[in-house]
């Protein structure tokens, strides 16, 4: 694109967060880059043109965005698309029929999907894998391996995946890349690029945009190869987002690292009230020394993000759904990420599609609560938990 973009690669987070691909627009110097509604764009001559000829290719709003994305993420190149779930299809579309993935097994669902029943109908073979120790991907890899796919934390039981140890196996390996899904941590808690990952992707519909109004994704890289390559697939797939979603998307990643931060604080004041509950079995969270991979969360993460689950003591489907039904700043909802706190129940909601065997395999329990914490005061999270544990557990 004709755009000479200040590099703003040696500032920190927060003034990346404000002024990566937003300097004043030069013909009006609007400080904020205007929504560009028009889908094509005048030529001085033909095939001369500003770098924009048509929307789909290519839109002045959509590159805001993507060049911030890209800085918060210390890449060189983003692109955004219509949804996380699109970005998966054009990354994987840089496979071809006869190649194989070695995906972590607890991936997002919606992946899992992906995967299992789109991919593999176009010829791609895919093995699911336990990663928590990073020796299970040698194994795994075939002669035809051209993907790594892994996430971490996962979802909804928050395993770690050493991310720099699966990054070194999966490049001694010739024509291997890897991808990280890094929805859960936002580019603010984890920076797979700089662990060793070829290709980062994000739900935008989560941390990123954060406020629950829009659904997006973004893909980052380093890689020119990749880069290219994902360039031609998303105009020719077009599974681009409208205009006005990046400008909301470029609007919520603003105030990305302060969320995180009220999201993290929160998180980690519950997570510690729920441990010294005797209403509740476990906790799950990243952040607390009680978490298997604690020492590799400090290592590999800036963070420990706004996500945790927990049993509670007792629990089955009814305990469950009473203490659901009994918070009242809790949403009782699918998703996450957003400003508003969210809870919701796994095994009926976000990972119903998966078999009874399969839930118990990953410790999708009855009585295992997925929160995504938001960012109200603590105070009052912490009560209305308090409350509805004491509803709905007996001990
Ligand atoms: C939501 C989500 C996706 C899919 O993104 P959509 O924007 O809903 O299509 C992919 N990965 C993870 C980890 C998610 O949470």
């Amino acid at each position: 694109m004709a755009h000479h973009q200040q590099d703003y690669s040696d500032f920190k987070f927060a003034t990346r967060a404000i002024h990566a691909g937003q300097e004043p627009d030069p013909v009006t110097g609007a400080v904020i880059p205007p929504i560009s509604l028009s889908t094509t764009f005048a030529q001085e001559a033909a095939g001369v043109h500003k770098g924009y000829d048509y929307s789909r290719a290519g839109n002045p709003t959509r590159t805001a965005f993507e060049t911030a994305v890209a800085a918060l993420e210390n890449g060189k190149h983003c692109l955004a698309y219509a949804s996380g779930s699109v970005t998966t299809a054009n990354v994987t579309g840089l496979l071809a029929s006869g190649d194989h993935v070695v995906s972590v097994n607890d991936v997002y669902g919606g992946t899992f999907r992906y995967f299992t029943k789109v991919a593999s109908n176009n010829g791609i073979d895919v093995t699911f894998v336990d990663l928590y120790n990073p020796e299970n991907l040698r194994s795994a890899i075939k002669p035809n391996t051209k993907m790594i796919w892994v996430e971490s934390p996962t979802n909804p039981t928050l395993r770690l995946v050493d991310i720099k140890a699966v990054a070194e196996i999966a490049h001694s390996y010739p024509n291997v890349f890897l991808v990280v899904d890094n929805t859960f941590m936002s580019p603010f808690f984890q920076n797979p690029l700089e662990l060793g990952a070829d290709v980062v992707v994000h739900s935008v519909t989560k941390y990123i945009n954060g406020h629950s109004d829009c659904v997006m994704g973004v893909a980052i890289t380093n890689r020119e190869d990749l880069y290219a390559r994902l360039r031609f697939l998303q105009n020719s797939i077009g599974g681009v987002p409208s205009v006005f979603d990046c400008f909301l998307a470029n609007r919520g990643l603003k105030t990305l690292h302060l969320r995180m931060k009220q999201h993290e604080a929160n998180a980690i004041r519950i997570a510690h009230f729920l441990e010294a509950s005797p209403l509740v079995s476990e906790v799950i969270y990243p952040g607390l020394p009680s978490h298997k991979q604690h020492e590799l969360a400090k290592r590999q993460q800036k963070g420990f993000g706004g996500m945790l689950s927990f049993r509670l003591k007792n629990g089955n489907l009814e305990t469950s759904n009473k203490f659901l039904s009994a918070l009242n700043l809790f949403a009782l909802a699918e998703s996450l990420g957003g400003v508003e706190s969210l809870a919701e129940l796994p095994a009926v909601m976000t990972h119903a599609s998966l078999t009874p065997e399969a839930r118990a395999a990953l410790g999708v329990t009855d009585s295992l609560i997925r929160m995504s914490v938001g960012i109200e005061d603590g105070d009052d999270l912490v009560a209305d938990i308090k409350q509805a544990l004491e509803k709905a557990v007996q001990l």
